[in-house]
């Protein structure tokens, strides 16, 4: 048996799959049971009557590109959060198999397990070291049950980078026993190159990557997973047969365009500039007593009074993140980096 489908759950990997019509616009569709005539005001270029194609060929030879890997290890999900609920769903047993996660850090990961009646083990980042992560007590830490590893870099909410040389350390001794999940949803921000290089030395090493944040898409909720082929695989099993909708396929081919790709460096620019200026900013507001440093789209900052920081950003109309839920944040708001007007608008409310 492969090294995936000993991690995986057995139901998975006995799984048949659903399937789904035979998909080729050439031929005279009657296999489907979709009506044979467009909606009166459909525009779209395939016709809303008809199914999208699954993980449709043409995205994913873009994404893959976009990317830098082959298209076989890739799945396009419906964003980020997809990838994560069907990795937890495909390879964890209820009641009996672990999720580890890094807090701080981003929700998901705990809902997805939650969710599926997984355990989840927590190994706190080095808040004294930066955030970094605490190698030692997670190689203790991941007993026999703990299938899936999240790490996130940069670290939503805490913004700093993980380091790479950890994080493959941790993918070899983990190697055959779990699948070390690395969440780059802002890498695009942060001065370092993406993981996905390293995929074909690590098997069990997993990326996912989103147009959610510095590609300015969010609504179109696209999410890309790339692993090893096996992986891709059994998770193709367990994804809905039509999970990313005609409209969408259509938007992103369109919008994914060499013009797009050439304005992304001055978007980023623009961002890490903006960045820097709150920053100093922020940390000089009296209401203020930390900014942490960051190598995404925002910036984490501890304040005196956080429920007044947060009432009078409220009152000024603008919308920041409540970050105290999170452990060791009690003080701590996260506040996205927007147009200059916008952060000025913060600026004023919190002078
Ligand atoms: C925003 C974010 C994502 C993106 O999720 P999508 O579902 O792709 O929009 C993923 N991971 C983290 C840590 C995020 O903050």
């Amino acid at each position: 048996m492969s090294w995936v489908s000993t991690l995986a759950r057995p139901e998975i990997v006995a799984l048949k799959p659903y399937e789904h019509a035979a998909w080729d616009p050439a031929l005279t569709r009657l296999h489907a049971n979709e009506l044979p005539w467009r909606g009166l005001d459909d525009e779209s270029v395939a016709g809303l009557n008809r199914y999208p194609e699954p993980q449709a060929r043409a995205l994913i030879e873009q994404l893959a590109q976009l990317y830098g890997v082959t298209p076989g290890a890739l799945l396009i999900c419906r964003g980020s959060d997809e990838a994560i609920d069907l990795l937890v769903r495909a390879f964890c047993r209820a009641s009996q198999d672990a999720v580890l996660v890094c807090p701080p850090t981003f929700g998901m990961y705990a809902v997805a397990a939650h969710i599926q009646g997984a355990t989840l083990v927590n190994v706190p980042l080095l808040a004294d070291k930066d955030y970094a992560l605490d190698e030692r007590a997670l190689r203790d830490a991941c007993q026999q049950e703990v299938k899936i590893v999240f790490l996130c870099s940069p670290n939503n909410p805490t913004g700093n980078l993980l380091h790479d040389d950890a994080i493959l350390r941790i993918a070899t001794a983990l190697e055959g026993r779990a699948l070390v999940v690395v969440d780059e949803a802002y890498v695009e921000f942060a001065a370092c190159e993406s993981l996905t290089r390293r995929l074909p030395q690590r098997p069990n090493l997993v990326v996912l990557r989103t147009l959610s944040k510095a590609h300015g898409l969010a609504g179109a909720r696209l999410g890309t997973l790339i692993a090893d082929r096996e992986v891709i695989g059994l998770l193709r099993k367990v994804i809905a047969p039509y999970a990313v909708p005609q409209l969408i396929l259509e938007a992103v081919a369109e919008l994914l365009n060499p013009r797009h790709l050439r304005t992304l460096p001055r978007r980023i620019e623009q961002v890490r500039a903006e960045r820097t200026r709150m920053q100093h900013a922020l940390s000089q507001r009296p209401i203020v007593t930390q900014v942490l440093p960051s190598e995404a789209n925002f910036l984490l900052a501890r304040f005196k009074d956080p429920a007044l920081a947060l009432a009078r950003a409220n009152a000024a109309g603008v919308l920041v993140r409540d970050a105290r839920g999170y452990l060791g944040l009690a003080d701590a708001l996260r506040v996205s980096i927007g147009t200059r007007d916008q952060n000025d608008r913060l600026l004023r409310a919190w002078a």
